[in-house]
């Protein structure tokens, strides 16, 4: 049973699934209730069920006796009951990794945009002023950009940053025996030396608001802030007001605390860069991530 898609067809997952001689039933194109899944779980007493954003209560997950397996299409799992799965013997599966070439060729591209002013020129020309006097640019390979998390998708923007020869620092609790092309250092050295610096770690509520007024302070004056993993790591308020000061030059976020809604503050600043919660999406990782959640299915069925 897929839940809910929000790409125009099921065919990627259909073809999985039936290749694997299952039947795949589609539910309804936008996100639907928990109860509107519950009574579809028990219409169908799925073995399968695959999630994108829809909830799978711990009742949906009880009304099918035949279920094997949930798997989400994308990595979090909060949209369903992973316990009661658990107590059932219920698999629960993610795919953890289908974006990390987009979500670090994001940050690079908001580093870039910053550095060669991508996007305030455009606004600028599109407005009708053709002024290259105006233009404050930078030369990327004379900076300092320092990577706040060194997982998966910050090792990524490492390697891509190292092509550009800019200094690179990269802070991780759990650092690792080598970090080639960084130099691992504490958060409190990366933000004092980093002119650009970037987030890539999970929002826990350790790292809640990670870079917030005092974060900020120690950044060299006229740098660069980027996030793209979630709204919760940056004190919004502290951004716009470093960023009304002059102290923080660009904030090129992909991700807000109050996402859809974009506070009116962010919004007014010319060194603000937003995009809408996209640096994951590309043909090609939607198309990975929709067949390997069905390939999970498929191996689970297969015991
Ligand atoms: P990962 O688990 O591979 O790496 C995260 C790293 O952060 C780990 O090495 C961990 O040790 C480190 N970390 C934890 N706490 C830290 C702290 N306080 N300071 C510094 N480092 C810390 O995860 P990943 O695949 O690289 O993804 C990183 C984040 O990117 C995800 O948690 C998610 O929030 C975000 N993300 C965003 C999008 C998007 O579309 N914008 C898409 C995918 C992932």
């Amino acid at each position: 049973l897929l839940t809910d898609y929000a790409w125009p067809d099921d065919s990627v997952e259909r073809s999985v699934i039936e290749e694997a001689g299952h039947t795949l039933v589609t539910g309804p194109a936008d996100p639907a209730s928990a109860e509107a899944i519950e009574e579809l779980v028990a219409e169908h007493r799925p073995a399968g069920i695959l999630t994108c954003w829809a909830p799978v209560s711990a009742t949906a997950i009880g009304a099918s006796p035949d279920l094997r397996i949930v798997a989400r299409l994308g990595v979090g799992l909060d949209n369903i009951a992973v316990d009661t799965a658990t107590e059932r013997g219920v698999w629960v599966t993610n795919v953890p990794d289908y974006c990390v070439e987009e979500v670090s060729d994001h940050a690079v591209g908001m580093v870039l945009a910053w550095t060669r002013g991508l996007a305030k020129s455009d606004r600028e020309v599109r407005a009708g002023r053709w002024d290259p006097a105006g233009a404050r640019l930078r030369r990327l390979s004379t900076l300092t950009c320092g990577v706040v998390g060194y997982g998966r998708i910050g090792r990524a923007t490492v390697g891509k940053l190292g092509a550009f020869g800019c200094r690179i620092l990269a802070h991780d609790p759990y650092p690792p025996k080598d970090a080639p092309g960084a130099e691992m250092v504490g958060l409190e050295e990366l933000l004092r030396r980093s002119d650009v610096v970037i987030l890539h770690v999970p929002l826990t509520p350790g790292t809640h608001h990670i870079i917030g007024t005092e974060q900020l302070a120690l950044m060299p004056p006229g740098g660069l802030l980027v996030n793209v993993s979630r709204g919760g790591l940056v004190d919004t308020d502290a951004v716009i007001k470093a960023l009304d000061s002059g102290h923080l030059d660009g904030a090129a976020f992909d991700v807000l605390e109050t996402e859809p809604h974009v506070p009116a503050g962010l919004l007014e600043q010319p060194g603000a860069l937003l995009t809408p919660h996209i640096a994951f999406s590309s043909d090609a990782s939607v198309t990975e991530l929709r067949r390997r959640a069905a390939e999970e299915v498929v191996r689970t069925l297969a015991g």
